[in-house]
């Protein structure tokens, strides 16, 4: 017989922390406290492998489960010492859903049941407080009502209301529930197991990846009550400052209160020094039950407590939510206290969390100067770090439709609920007007990594014009605001902010992750401009991986000279045009050489078809109606044959299909003079700062080979341009010829083609679009709509798809090695700072990734993360 349900009450629990994939995260804790001697309302928890069947069998049960959960339901009473349904001591549990990891507030719980109209009586002869007994039933009826049979919550709130205010208790007529209280635990159970389809939850789990088929676990557990008066009360905390990681409790309390209103946001709480204050023996025994549950957990521990009478009740741990800083500062502290070793702490931060705390800051000057010059709106509670700029919007599915359509907006809300998770995810910036720390609102953006202001109480929201007034101050939908989750600041306006840093704690675990690392992946920088490289090197940059010469072509001194070459008719103005660039070129290659001195520079010659650099459209229009001006004027007959070419020499360089065109190689081959310029202005800045003491160790890199023709052409003639700069100048500059894999064609024949190259890198961009033959530029018309049907798991250029362009790679590794095994292979698409990317690149022993300065540190810790498992998995050398 299949065991469904395990019990923890009364001191000891059948499950514990080790069985999370069957009991989920809330139950398989709840078990594990209670094993610890923590004190927690008895209960019984319903496994996922019933949910499983359940879901598996058109939402029938287990044959046992009904059973099995009456036998726990009868132990349960034991322990509780009241009867389900009983009318003189009637037990009421909460029945709460709980995946295995955490899904704050996505999927149901239900409260407060096993009441009815007999029961109702019971509960308020017991407590000799009729007014508690109707709020509980009102709120069970409530949430019965929503949850299992599907009523709009609005349609209660107005009646409730209403009612309210007449009756001071609820409306008793025309129930739509059932009295049987069994009935009402099965139909509840039921709306649990089918919560895990609500629309949020499935928005959830999309956006953090949770696989669908994990399900939920049901966990029934004892009421216990906050809101029996002044000696009860709820609270909520995090055993650290989830915001800054600092060691201390960081908590909230509300007398006389439900856990629930707490934690949905709907009142504001106290800071726990009311706790102390009303309850000292009670502040306590929570802060050394927190304490234990940290050092037990070896984590920052997020805690929901209730006090009933004057005892305590834990009623849920998880390892808390918390920004990208504190995440890292809580991981290295951790380890400074000895509670965890430093593979624990590099493996439990994700690396766009690295990321995430260099994150730009506001300007402390341009913030002061908004401040002064009357700009700021309200202080509310800084609930998330960030700095975030963007236009008001006042709903979730605006907040989607805006930033879908390129717009950065910042949500304000009266609070937020579950259902604004997507809105959320989508805005750049949260402001509440209500709500504490702990609200939903907090622990999401918390966990999302969004600036997030909570309880700004002088910001009325209307969501229904679409504005929210202060201090006398309207501002409407689309209005620019700024956001400063750090001290909880609300401004008007857009404020300046300045890029961020990394902090002492950040650098500290970058330097672990580097030990790791020395036998693994190197990591370098895309960048193209002196100020970039000298950002990347401060991030910890081991070398630039691409410099695109492009981008010095597009400086708006330069782009004429560039067109006067591109529209050459003969050579000799080509010449001419392309020898006005070089000293440009040069000087940027310089300014690179200097910022990146000692290290290696990969420099990509002209990659993008000519196409490009053509007059965009209104130009172009302007052209032809110049030229048709003088025409009808009859005027300026040589300007008018000048305009004339020029606009023949236009329409002979476009092309149908500029991506697969003219470009990359192609162009260094119908054009050498091109090449031979870039060249030369790579080997001249080179021999120049060497000359001056730099180091420098250029890397000159032919994009878009596919042939071996091609890439024997290329190579021979840089090495001619080279060499001959190296002989004129008499300086000894060593500097590599390789070549970009981008066309599948040349890693299937990366063994003819590493002939002529001296290094590999994989441009995953060009890698993936010829691989599916998707174009870069049109994706965006289906695979939105191929992500939402799972048809892709992920967008492939920004997560390398392994099973094909992976594959790619790999044969293109396997086959460049075999005629040269130590080549030099790196990687300088998108994918080479994306996690998952990083790990494969390391699985297939690349030599380094390149990414944008940004996305080092993370780059730098996934790779040493790649690592650590590796070893862990009793993996041996790395290289090849
Ligand atoms: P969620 O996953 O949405 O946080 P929970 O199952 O944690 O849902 O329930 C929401 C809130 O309901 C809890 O934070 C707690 O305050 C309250 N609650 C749940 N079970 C009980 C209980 N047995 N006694 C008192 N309050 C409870
Ligand atoms: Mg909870
Ligand atoms: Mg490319």
């Amino acid at each position: 017989m299949t065991k469904y349900v395990y019990f923890f009450g009364g001191g000891h629990a059948e499950g514990s922390s080790v069985m999370r994939n069957l009991l989920g995260g809330k139950g398989c804790e709840l078990a594990e406290m209670t094993n610890l001697g923590i004190p927690v309302p008895p209960g019984f928890t319903v496994t996922t492998q019933a949910w499983a069947h359940y879901n598996r069998s058109g939402h029938e049960w287990p044959e046992e489960l009904w059973d099995q959960t009456l036998e726990n339901l009868h132990r349960l009473e034991s322990v509780a010492e009241a009867g389900f349904g009983d009318p003189q001591r009637p037990l009421l549990v909460s029945v709460r859903s709980g995946a295995r990891v955490s899904m704050p507030g996505m999927m149901e719980t239900i409260l407060n049941l096993g009441l009815n109209d007999t029961t109702v009586e019971g509960l308020a002869a017991r407590t000799r407080n009729e007014r508690f007994a109707w709020d509980c039933y009102r709120r069970f009826v409530m949430m019965f009502a929503n949850v299992v049979l599907g009523v709009r919550r609005e349609v209660f709130d107005a009646e409730f209301d209403a009612a309210k205010s007449r009756l001071g208790v609820n409306e008793r007529t025309g129930r739509p529930f059932p009295e049987d209280v069994k009935e009402q635990l099965r139909l509840a159970i039921n709306a649990v197991f089918d919560s895990w389809f609500a629309k949020k939850a499935a928005e959830y789990r999309r956006i953090h990846n949770i696989p669908e088929e994990w399900g939920t676990a049901v966990t029934v557990m004892a009421m216990v009550f906050g809101n029996l008066g002044e000696t009860s009360g709820t609270g909520v905390g995090f055993t650290r400052d989830p915001r800054t990681g600092d060691k201390r409790f960081y908590a909230e309390f509300l007398p006389n209160a439900q856990g629930e209103d707490v934690v949905a946001g709907i009142r504001t709480p106290l800071p726990i020094e009311a706790l102390r204050e009303r309850m000292p023996t009670i502040y306590d025994e929570v802060l050394e039950i927190a304490g234990r549950l940290e050092r037990h957990y070896k984590d920052m521990q997020d805690i929901e407590f209730t006090v009933q009478d004057g005892t305590l009740y834990l009623l849920q741990t998880r390892s808390g939510k918390r920004s990208a800083r504190a995440a890292v500062k809580v991981a290295r502290d951790l380890v400074d206290e000895h509670v965890i070793d430093q593979h624990t702490a590099l493996l439990r931060i994700r690396p766009q969390e690295v990321n995430e705390a260099i994150r730009p800051i506001f300007d402390d000057r341009e913030k002061a100067a908004a401040i002064d010059r009357g700009r700021l709106l309200a202080r509310g509670l800084p609930a998330a770090p960030g700095a975030a700029v963007g236009k008001a919007v006042f709903d979730a599915d605006r907040a989607v439709e805006w930033a879908r359509a390129g717009e950065q907006v910042i949500l304000v809300r009266p609070e937020t609920s579950p259902e604004d998770v997507a809105g959320m995810y989508a805005a750049k910036g949260i402001v509440t007007s209500r709500g504490g720390r702990t609200s939903h609102a907090a622990v999401v953006a918390v966990g999302m990594g969004k600036a997030c202001v909570v309880g700004a109480a002088e910001i009325v929201v209307d969501e229904h014009r679409r504005v929210f007034e202060v201090g006398g101050r309207i501002v409407r939908e689309g209005d620019w605001i700024s956001v400063d989750g750090g001290s909880g600041e609300v401004l008007l306006d857009i404020v300046k902010t300045v890029e961020g840093e990394l902090g002492d704690e950040v650098q500290e675990l970058l330097s672990w992750a580097d030990r790791y690392r020395t036998e693994g992946l190197g990591v370098r920088a895309n960048a193209d401009t002196p100020t970039d490289a000298q950002r990347a090197r401060e991030f910890g940059a081991e070398g630039i991986g691409l410099v695109r010469t492009e981008h010095m072509f597009f400086a708006p001194e330069r782009i004429p000279i560039v067109r006067e070459m591109i529209m050459a008719v003969d050579q000799t103005t080509r010449r001419a045009a392309l020898e006005k660039l070089r000293p440009f070129q040069r000087d940027d290659f310089m300014g690179i050489f200097r910022a990146m001195d000692g290290l290696p520079v990969t420099i990509r010659l002209l990659d993008p078809p000519l196409h490009e650099f053509l007059p965009n459209h209104k130009e172009y229009k302007e052209l032809v109606e110049t030229r048709s001006r003088l025409e009808a004027l009859g005027i300026n007959p040589e300007e008018q044959a000048r305009l004339e070419a020029l606009i023949a020499n236009v329409e002979k360089l476009r092309e149908a299909n500029p991506m697969l065109g003219h470009r990359g190689c192609r162009l260094g081959i119908t054009h050498p003079e091109i090449y031979g310029m870039q060249v030369r202005a790579i080997m001249e800045a080179a021999c120049t700062v060497t000359e001056q003491g730099v180091h420098v160790e250029p890397e000159i890199m032919i994009p878009l080979t596919g042939t071996v023709g091609e890439m024997k052409e290329t190579f021979e003639q840089t090495k001619r341009v080279a060499d001959g700069v190296i002989a004129e100048t008499g300086v000894a500059v060593r500097y590599l010829v390789g070549t970009m894999i981008e066309v599948p064609r040349a890693a299937l024949i990366a063994a003819q083609i590493a002939e002529h190259a001296e290094f590999f890198s994989f441009g995953t961009n060009d890698l993936t679009q010829l691989t599916y033959g998707y174009s870069r530029d049109d994706v965006a018309k289906f695979l939105p709509k191929y992500l939402d049907m799972g048809l892709v798991p992920h967008d492939p250029f920004s997560v390398l798809d392994q099973e094909g362009v992976g594959e790619m790679i790999k044969i293109g590794i396997e086959r460049g090695r075999s005629r040269r095994p130590n080549l030099k292979i790196g990687i300088c698409g998108e994918h080479g700072g994306e996690a998952s990317s990083v790990e494969f690149c390391h699985r297939v022993k690349m030599t380094y990734v390149s990414c944008s300065p940004y996305l080092i540190p993370g780059a730098r810790l996934a790779a040493a993360q790649a690592r650590i498992k590796e070893r862990q998995a009793g993996g041996g050398d790395y290289r090849a």
